[in-house]
């Protein structure tokens, strides 16, 4: 094999011989030995991927990290389901450990929420509420469906919207204005060949 020819590592690669040409081929390497067609596909690091596992490298937005590559919605939703277990662990119980029993049916609890559509944020919202009243993971369930969380989450979001409104005020329009400017600024800056 020439060294500019290297093996797709996506097993169902449909190229011949999954050969990838490196001057000819559009290719996606990941770290320092991994290529992949950039119409093939990559496993993605999160266990409960929300693309059903695998990352289209033509079409999905993703995230190359030193701890795998994810889908850009799957790594944001990882480490909102950590950082309930923090939560949990400093507030509920400070012996969970990361690979205890505990530790797992916390992690499959908070997914089979997500998978009935909580948003992430919300079961973290409803956590904090009643983090007194928790002791064990199944406990997480009842905090999410109990109505009066779900309507202080619905007044919180329409507060929140309403902040957002208000926060747009003339000063800040000004500001934004000269920060677009200074960026003007050093982009001739550039071509003035400094
Ligand atoms: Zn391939
Ligand atoms: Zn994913």
């Amino acid at each position: 094999m020439s060294n500019d020819i290297k093996k797709c590592r996506y097993l169902y690669c449909q190229h011949p011989n999954r050969e990838i040409n490196l001057k000819t081929d559009d290719y996606v390497l990941i770290g320092q030995r991994k290529y992949y067609h950039k119409d093939c596909k990559m496993k993605c690091s999160y266990s409960c991927c929300k693309h059903g596992g695998m990352i289209d490298l033509a079409h999905d937005e993703y995230l190359i990290l030193d701890d795998g590559c994810w889908h850009k919605d799957c790594k944001e939703e990882s480490e909102l389901v950590l950082k309930i277990v923090d939560y949990w662990n400093d507030h509920i119980d400070p012996d969970i450990e990361k690979d205890s029993a505990e530790f797992s049916h916390l992690r499959k609890v908070i997914q089979d929420l997500v998978f009935d559509g909580y948003d992430l944020e919300y079961i973290f919202f409803a956590l904090k509420r009643s983090a007194k009243f928790l002791h064990h993971p199944p406990g997480l369930k009842y905090a999410v469906k109990n109505d009066d969380a779900k309507l202080e989450w619905k007044k919180k979001k329409i507060a929140e919207e309403a902040k957002k409104m208000e926060m747009v005020k003339p000063e800040d329009k000004v500001e934004s204005f000269q920060s677009k400017r200074k960026k003007k600024g050093s982009f001739s800056d550039i071509f003035g060949g400094g």
